[in-house]
């Protein structure tokens, strides 16, 4: 295995570079176990790391051609990185978090299309459950199950994904109205379900009716969630997914997928995770 390489900025104390290469990069014996934050695009992060530089400094270790971002925003320690687009992506990111950086838990921040006949665009979608549309290895196995290891639908953490909800549901209290006037977008509202991830970008009326058809009971699409769920669920890490509707996975889903994550996903994100790590950060 390949060291990782570390770089600090910011002018913190106590975050000065350090050059080691221990399988638990990102704490020491005595520091509380961090929480891994990724996203696949940098616009869904939004201000994250700057946030993090700003409080705490940055600690920036490469391995496996990404960036971890170790520090600390709203008294939260956390594991900070991009996983890039899809399922393996996705996984990848998500392994390298458990071993490399021995995460608490992991949330996942980005954009979704839209399936559930009630989500639109700029909503917020809350995973309860996730599962792979695109695996299919029947007949041998049944559709969407994970082969050998009997799992179709893996679960998010109940009690990290409730504090996930709760804090979405506190900005759109807070500042729903007024992202609305801001992004013309109609008020946000919060669902808990379903989400399925595959490795395509769903943008067209029969895809997306093919998915409801599948699956009624899916609210939101996107390309990495489950494959997280899943490798979560292999290391007993509870982990959680909150996904911003961008689109609603139709034939106007390239151009509403675009101007959505360069003009408003990043709000969404630090308006969500500021208040759910506050809420971390106090409780310790
Ligand atoms: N080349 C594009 C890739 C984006 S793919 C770019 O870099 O801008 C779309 C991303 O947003 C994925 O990470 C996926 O999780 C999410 N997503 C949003 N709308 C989606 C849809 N309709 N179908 C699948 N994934 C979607």
């Amino acid at each position: 295995m390949s060291a990782p390489m570390t770089t600090a900025t910011g002018a913190a104390p106590g975050t000065t570079p350090n050059a080691t290469t221990s399988a638990t990069a990102g704490t020491t014996a005595a520091s509380p176990r961090p929480l891994g934050i990724l996203a696949a695009l940098p616009q869904e992060l939004g201000d994250l790391i700057e946030a993090m530089r700003a409080e705490s400094g940055v600690r920036t270790i490469t391995h496996g051609q990404r960036d971890y971002h170790v520090g600390t925003v709203r008294g939260a320690p956390c594991v900070v990185t991009l996983a890039r687009v899809g399922k393996v992506a996705a996984a990848a990111t998500v392994s390298a978090l458990i071993h490399e950086f021995d995460v608490e838990a992991i949330v996942f921040t980005g954009v979704a299309g839209g399936v559930g006949s009630a989500v639109r665009v700029g909503d917020i979608v809350v995973a309860e459950t996730l599962l792979q549309h695109d695996l299919d290895a029947s007949p041998l196995f049944p559709r969407f199950e994970v082969p050998l290891l009997g799992v179709s639908r893996f679960a998010a953490d109940t009690a990290l994904a409730g504090r996930l909800a709760a804090a979405c549901e506190r900005f759109v209290a807070e500042e729903g109205a007024a992202c609305a006037a801001r992004f013309g977008t109609r008020e946000p509202r919060v669902h808990r379900g379903l989400i399925v991830s595959g490795d395509q970008f769903v943008a067209s009326a029969a895809a997306v009716n093919a998915l409801r058809e599948a699956l009624p009971d899916a609210l939101a699409v996107e390309m990495e969630g489950a494959a997280i769920a899943q490798v979560c669920y292999e290391y007993g890490v509870p982990c959680a997914v909150v996904r911003t509707i961008s689109d609603t996975a139709d034939d106007h889903a390239p151009a509403s997928f675009v101007s959505f994550l360069t003009e408003i996903a990043g709000a969404y994100s630090n308006a969500i995770l500021a208040r759910f790590l506050e809420a971390r950060g106090a409780a310790g």
